[in-house]
């Protein structure tokens, strides 16, 4: 006569060993090298649910194809666990009679018996099926994957401006599910935007660009919320719009507010994705408080008022914002995912015309006025301190 199921069960724990969810947790806290690889062999759903920190996940479907990826060594020491211990049992039975693994253990009474006990266990943030498939390809780069997807969910970022930069930087961020994006800009639509400011129509001139935006911006993807601030950025203003802000995109076109925005994130340690473009030249770097320069380290005194931009109409080629803006999108990517190296104390310069990229280091100024300073001794009165304005571009003639 066949063994029941749980006969079988029985015969399989007598052969393997087991280990209590006790020394599985004093092994993995007591970091001496020791540490045993925890592989989780249930099933999807269930490691969304919630499994033990730090753990491997390899369903036993998938045992014998994705073990080796997992512990590549066969001498590592590896503990198993399921639900109750029963599957993690005839998984470990499988390793050390057919595949040759050493060093393995089942642990006893599985997550359950665990969590019973106490012991942490950690709920990665799920995603619906529909987000699955619609971030699948963020999900399949390592640097990405679910817990960098969860975390663009989770992140707000501020754009200042939805034009020439703002615009391209919104709808890629929309796309890769950024799930707050605010937008400062009290300008309406004109026709003569559309030759680069994308996320505007034919349909939308006339109509606050903040608006435009959000109808662009919810036609890509219902995940993202949008906050919308239909004024100027200044200094009445700045330290209530952005605070909150895990990162900001800057892409306003005048020295003055850019000084504000320099000193306010500085005082708040927010990271700015900086951008701008004139003519055929495009420049972009990443200020991140005491971490790089920031804005004043690197133009302690405005540029001469006849290249700032905002004194008048000036040319720019359209598709130059493009490149700019998805510059800066890569970058808070990257700033919100931890993923790659972001661009601080370098300045990259691109001009169209040669089709080539420099890129300049710079440091921090330890004289600087403001990013030399405890954050906490930055006064209101310092904040956006800047010649006149009308003064300034007067001079340009
Ligand atoms: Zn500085």
């Amino acid at each position: 006569m066949s063994p029941s199921g749980a006969e079988v069960i029985r015969q399989i724990k007598s052969q393997i060993d087991e280990v209590d969810p006790s020394e599985v947790d004093g092994a993995a806290s007591n970091g001496n090298g020791s540490r045993p690889v925890l592989i989780d062999v249930r099933e999807s759903e269930e490691w969304d649910a919630g499994h033990i920190p730090g753990a491997k996940h390899v369903p036993r479907g998938y045992l014998e194809s994705r073990i080796e990826g997992a512990v590549p060594d066969r001498s590592q020491r590896v503990v198993l666990y399921c639900a109750s211990g029963n599957r993690s049992a005839l998984a470990a039975h499988t390793l050390q009679e057919l595949m040759g693994y050493e060093n393995v253990e089942s642990m006893t009474g599985g997550i359950t018996l665990w969590k019973d006990r106490g012991y942490d266990v950690e709920v990665p943030q799920s995603l619906s099926k529909e987000q699955r498939e619609r971030y699948s390809r963020h999900l399949l780069v390592p640097e990405i994957g679910l817990e960098g997807q969860t975390k663009l969910l989770q992140a707000k970022v501020l754009l200042l401006g939805a034009g020439g930069l703002g615009s391209p930087t919104a709808l890629y961020l929309a796309a890769a599910g950024v799930g707050t994006l605010g937008i400062v800009d009290d300008d309406e639509v004109d026709l003569s935007n559309l030759q680069r400011q994308v996320i505007h129509t034919t349909e939308g001139i006339g109509t606050p660009k903040v608006d435009s935006a959000e109808r662009a911006i919810a036609a890509i993807n219902p995940d993202v919320d949008v906050v919308k601030y239909q004024t100027r950025l200044d200094a009445t203003n700045v330290m209530e719009i952005i605070d909150g802000y895990d990162v900001i995109v800057d892409g306003v076109d005048n020295f003055p507010t850019r000084y504000l925005l320099n000193d306010a994130t500085v005082r708040l340690d927010i990271p700015v994705v900086s951008a701008s473009i004139l003519g055929f030249d495009g420049q972009l770097s990443v200020f991140k408080p005491h971490d790089g320069p920031c804005y004043r380290c690197l133009y302690p005194v405005p540029p001469p008022a006849e290249l700032a931009p905002s004194c008048g109409a000036n040319g720019v080629l359209g598709v130059l914002p493009g490149t700019m803006g998805l510059l800066q999108a890569t970058e808070v990517v990257k700033l919100v995912t931890g993923a790659g190296e972001p661009l601080v104390g370098r300045l990259l310069l691109y001009e169209a015309l040669g089709a080539t990229f420099t890129e300049l280091k710079v440091r921090r100024d330890p004289e600087c006025p403001v990013c030399s300073k405890d954050p906490s001794e930055i006064s209101d009165e310092e904040m956006g301190v800047f010649p006149d304005y009308e003064a300034f571009c007067a001079a340009a003639g």
